[in-house]
């Protein structure tokens, strides 16, 4: 049946468009189109079931795929400790999460405990959970209270959505989960003031503090932020920012909650997005980098503070009561261990620094060529182009032009992203995100479609 399906692709086409609903699709269109179906990759490109390939600047469609892929040795090691020991969880360890947790905890300095679970959505509720249960136990359940920022993403779930401030992905899902409070966004090229720069960066910051206030201190637990807003449009918080989110935090003992579910694993050029502003998290959460998609694993990684808090053993209800079934799969931590060996010795994320910087390079010159570019903002291979129609106003372009460059992009054989709508109206940055094992080669190819791309819907 298998290589019947293989041999057949109007099979797999009709199988598909009778059977799975897609992530993310209106599925009107495939009225209309076939399901786009990809069968193979290897390095940064990826092959669809027509024949068709294409270079990958999406690393997967979520900025996931960070080494590339048909990276056999990572296939190889799943495949020989999985008939070993496929899967033990409950109180129970295996050796991959042991060695995996050491491994990564050496690229955290002040980090030092990870637990296991699946996507990032679940990290971060497990994260949300640990605020809970800290609340409960050490401030007589005050302190409840978690702050998200707007335009940030944490996840899909109901309790990541309750914390979610981009507009789009929470609209007809309410009501949602009470205690978690928006601040406003950090991007200084949509600021809701008159400042600029580092300015702007404390200013921004300056408005978590008011929330505090207004909300009781006493009443605050943790702020989860994005180190940078990923799919609400890349937005690289300003000069200032972080020194001050970090003062404000001590100031009234409010856990810091950095999600790098997308920049984690060395995306923006280091091991993690928080450290290229040199803050100090007490709760860590990644996913997409961590295997690359060669395994579903997440983490929730904390300070051995954090740690220490759930323990006391004159009282049952201390300890972290929660599971992550598919957290004792040892496909997870094998395929981490050997996906971070590989970031290490091939020095990604370097990499992804100096191709990120190309990258900026490349956009920066396609914005004195086409005036539909307001701005470009990223750090490492993690980059976005903001569309407007109008510099001066900055009035975005319409969603369909959006859609119009991501499609030419993918007719040159070329898969961009673009941001989720953030505000109504505001879905108009293309996303870039390859996988950091990108050459010049490969970025110039990327710059190539869009230059074209933009020339053709924008003329
Ligand atoms: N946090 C961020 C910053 C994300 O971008 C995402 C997914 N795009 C998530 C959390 C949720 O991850 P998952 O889809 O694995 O649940």
């Amino acid at each position: 049946m298998d290589s019947l399906m293989q041999n057949d692709p109007a099979r797999v086409i009709e199988a598909d468009r009778a059977h799975v609903w897609h992530h993310m699709m209106q599925h009107r269109q495939l009225e209309t189109t076939d399901p786009r179906i990809i069968v193979e990759g290897r390095g940064m490109r990826v092959w669809d079931i027509t024949g068709k390939e294409h270079l990958d600047a999406t690393s997967g469609g979520v900025w996931t795929v960070n080494v590339g892929y048909g990276r056999e040795r990572i296939a190889d090691a799943v495949r020989d400790h999985l008939v070993k020991m496929c899967y033990f969880a409950g109180s129970q360890g295996t050796v991959p999460g042991a060695r995996f947790a050491e491994a990564l905890t050496e690229k955290m300095p002040g980090l030092s405990r990870v637990y296991f679970a699946n996507s990032g959505s679940e990290a971060n509720e497990k994260a949300f959970k640990m605020v809970r249960q800290i609340a409960h136990k050490h401030h007589g359940g005050r302190k409840s209270k978690i702050l998200y920022r707007e335009r940030d993403y944490h996840g899909t779930t109901l309790a990541c959505l309750s914390a979610g401030g981009q507009l789009e992905r929470n609209a007809q899902y309410g009501p949602f989960a009470p205690g978690f409070v928006m601040v406003p966004h950090c991007l200084e090229y949509r600021a809701q003031d008159e400042f600029a720069g580092s300015d702007y960066g404390v200013r921004a910051a300056e408005a978590i503090e008011e929330v505090i206030l207004r909300e009781g201190p006493d009443t605050v637990g943790a702020l989860c932020l994005e180190p940078i807003t990923a799919g609400g449009g890349i937005i690289v918080p300003p000069r200032g920012y972080w020194e001050k989110v970090q003062e404000i935090c001590r100031k009234y003992d409010v856990l810091l909650h950095i999600d790098e579910v997308v920049c984690g694993m060395g995306r923006t050029g280091t091991w993690f997005g928080y450290q290229q502003f040199g803050v100090k998290p007490d709760i860590v959460t990644m996913a997409k980098g961590v295997a690359s998609g060669y395994a579903a694993i997440s983490c929730c990684v904390t300070t051995e503070a954090v740690f220490e808090r759930f323990k006391d053993a004159s009282d049952p209800m201390a300890h972290f009561r929660d599971i992550s079934t598919f957290g004792g799969c040892t496909s997870g931590p094998v395929a981490a261990l050997e996906n971070l060996r590989i970031l290490e010795e091939e020095e990604l994320p370097d990499n992804s620094t100096r191709m990120g910087v190309y990258l900026q390079e490349g956009l920066f010159a396609l914005m004195e060529k086409h005036r539909v570019i307001g701005d470009v903002r990223g750090m490492g291979l993690f980059a976005g182009a903001e569309l407007v129609a109008d510099r001066d106003t900055r009035e975005p372009v319409s969603e369909k032009q959006v859609g119009a460059v991501v499609a030419d992009c993918l007719k040159q054989g070329v898969l961009i992203g673009a941001s989720n709508r953030s505000v109504p109206g505001l879905n108009n940055v293309l996303l870039f995100a390859p996988a950091l094992i990108a050459e010049e080669d490969d970025i110039d190819e990327i710059l190539e479609a869009v230059d074209g791309a933009l020339g053709r819907v924008f003329g």
